[in-house]
């Protein structure tokens, strides 16, 4: 099984083994050469076209492939406090982010990577222990994510990947002040040191002023 031309991680090709998936959709076949070769990406998908893929299985070949990055060191006792996530997923709803993290966690299954999932009209308590196990890959709901990062509890600032998944149905659910605070925050990495991917089932004037924002130098795919 080599599933695209670059091939990607010899790990992450086990699990998408286990997976039983065996042809890469369009938007796979396109995104993993895109993202692997290192350039921020606009693409227009719509559910069901294997758009998690797109975005997960680059993001982990890279991840396997070059190990965990070195954390920021910790001060003050007993377990870690704080979670440094070096991806972040942004998706519109409780539903969206719990598939995303679900694939997530198939695909990361046996790796050093820790995938985890947070999301607002929830318990945070629990959200919050699951984050101190550890969290490498987070797939969170706009609004419940700034919550965690006033609180202190989690950091943006090892994000290498950040992907905007049905980015339209963010806008349209009136997220943009909160995706604005987490993108455009201090804590975040600039656009220059971090790769951004977004997805959106269309291309509308405030999806093109997104873009426009958060990426650079993109490629356009429309699939
Ligand atoms: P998505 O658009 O990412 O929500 O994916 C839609 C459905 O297609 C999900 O149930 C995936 O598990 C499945 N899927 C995604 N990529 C593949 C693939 N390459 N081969 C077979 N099934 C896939």
């Amino acid at each position: 099984l080599t599933f695209t031309n670059p091939p990607l991680d010899p790990h992450l090709l086990t699990n998408i083994e286990l997976a039983r998936y065996n042809v890469p959709t369009p938007v796979q076949k396109y995104s993993i050469p895109i993202v692997i070769g290192g350039r921020d990406l606009m693409a227009c998908a719509q559910t069901g076209s294997g758009k998690t893929g797109g975005f997960l299985f680059p993001i982990l070949s890279q991840a396997f492939t070059h190990g965990p990055a070195p954390q920021p060191t910790q001060t003050g006792y007993g377990r870690q406090r704080k979670a440094y996530p070096t991806s972040l997923i942004l998706a519109p709803t409780r539903e969206l982010v719990s598939q995303i993290h679900d694939e997530a966690r198939k695909f990361a299954y046996r790796s050093w990577v820790r995938p985890c999932v947070v999301y607002g009209g929830a318990d945070i308590g629990s959200q919050l222990r699951q984050i101190e196990r550890g969290c490498d890959l987070l797939v969170a709901t706009p609004g419940r994510l700034v919550d965690l990062i006033e609180r202190g509890r989690i950091s943006l600032s090892c994000i290498q990947y950040l992907v905007l998944d049905e980015a339209d149905r963010m806008l349209d659910m009136g997220f943009e002040p909160q995706i604005r605070r987490i993108v455009e925050g201090e804590d975040m990495p600039g656009v220059q040191n971090r790769q951004t991917l977004m997805f959106s089932a269309t291309f509308p004037r405030d999806i093109q002023e997104l873009a426009h924002d958060f990426l650079k130098d993109y490629i356009f795919l429309s699939v």
